[in-house]
């Protein structure tokens, strides 16, 4: 290094110091000394693939179904990303074009929230179709930030459900009952005909979890990749092993996705690596990383999808979404 390209401040104040003649201020040496922004950074390369994920999603219309899926939602864990998955995939799907029904069967009402969709103790919700025989269509609502997409609320009531139901008729097969009528009456309603519905569970294995079983086709699962992920899990499947064989031969688990991945961690890695190795026709190409904005997201009664719709986070649920669409006009 020569006497002229100082390295340290202490230098540069003596060549300022010594006349001036090369006067070097600190602030451009600071500047100098930091490395030129290349494909090398992590930064570029994640913004890099951003922008191109970007431009290869937006405006993509996705294949409509030959028929109504129905996917329930399901993981016994708490905080795995049931809800967040449910919203975000359901936004992303009716942003593409598609018709899309949430219902929301955990008494938290978090997918409600995150919606936008009113569920305060008196509105009509969940509670009312399943413990009062209410119709589906008494107590849906369209999503405002959102067009093609409606909720069926729950409110706290849903907490008494799982005991409600508990003596009543046919106590497993009321969610499947009151949803099928909703769902064929379309064009009696004059309406186009569902191409999604998404039942978000809460995290137990309970009747209302049963009852959602029973009324889907499909089980989506979300699972976070940290190290107790698969814990739990086979309890999970031997439940809907049981289902099938009992009340629904329909059912199967057609979906798995990997939610907060930590890009940074080997655990991470592993997790993802294991939960692939075991289900390597179910796991989703696409893994949702950890990711602030989409936590943000449900505290402005939004989903990422509307909040920040070029974040990171939106487009990875953007991108799940495409190959949950394409496997369903597929198979
Ligand atoms: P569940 O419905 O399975 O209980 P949630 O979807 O409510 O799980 O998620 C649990 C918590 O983790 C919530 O606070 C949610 O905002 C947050 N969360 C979910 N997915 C992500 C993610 N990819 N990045 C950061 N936070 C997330
Ligand atoms: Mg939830």
């Amino acid at each position: 290094m020569s006497e002229n390209a100082p390295s340290t401040y202490a230098v540069s104040r003596e060549t300022v110091n010594s006349g001036g003649v090369e006067h070097v201020s600190e602030r451009d040496q600071l500047a100098a000394s930091l490395p030129e922004p290349s494909a090398e950074t992590p930064l570029f390369r994640a913004v890099a693939v951003d922008a191109r994920r970007r431009r290869s999603l937006t405006g993509k219309i996705f294949p409509r179904p030959d028929h109504t899926r129905i996917l329930t939602v399901a993981n016994q864990k708490g905080g795995v990303g049931k809800t967040t998955t449910t919203v975000n995939l359901a936004a992303a799907l009716a942003q593409a074009g598609l018709r899309v029904l949430v219902v929301d069967i955990d008494p938290q009402g978090n997918a409600s929230t995150a919606l936008g969709i009113d569920h305060h103790a008196d509105v009509p919700s969940i509670y009312d179709v399943l413990v009062d025989g209410k119709a589906v269509v008494d107590v849906v609502q369209e999503c405002v930030d959102v067009p093609n997409l409606w909720c069926v609320p729950a409110t706290i009531d849903l907490a008494g459900a799982e005991i409600e139901l508990v003596s009543l008729v046919a106590r497993e097969t009321r969610m499947q009952r009151a949803l099928r009528a909703y769902v064929d009456g379309a064009a009696d309603r004059g309406e186009e005909r569902f191409d999604y519905v998404l039942i978000d569970c809460p995290p137990s294995l309970g009747l209302l979890t049963v009852n959602a079983f029973v009324a889907a086709d499909e089980v989506f699962i979300p699972i976070q990749c940290e190290y107790y992920a698969l814990e739990g899990l086979s309890q999970l499947l031997k439940n809907i092993e049981l289902i099938k064989s009992h009340l629904n031969p329909d059912l199967h688990v057609s979906t798995i996705l990997l939610t907060m991945y930590d890009g940074r961690t080997r655990l991470s890695a592993q997790v993802a690596e294991e939960v692939r190795s075991h289900f390597p026709a179910q796991v989703l190409r696409t893994s949702v990383p950890r990711s602030v904005r989409i936590s943000e997201a449900p505290s402005f009664g939004q989903t990422v999808m509307t909040y920040d719709p070029s974040s990171s986070g939106a487009l990875s649920y953007l991108e799940a979404a495409g190959e949950l669409a394409d496997r369903g006009a597929a198979g």
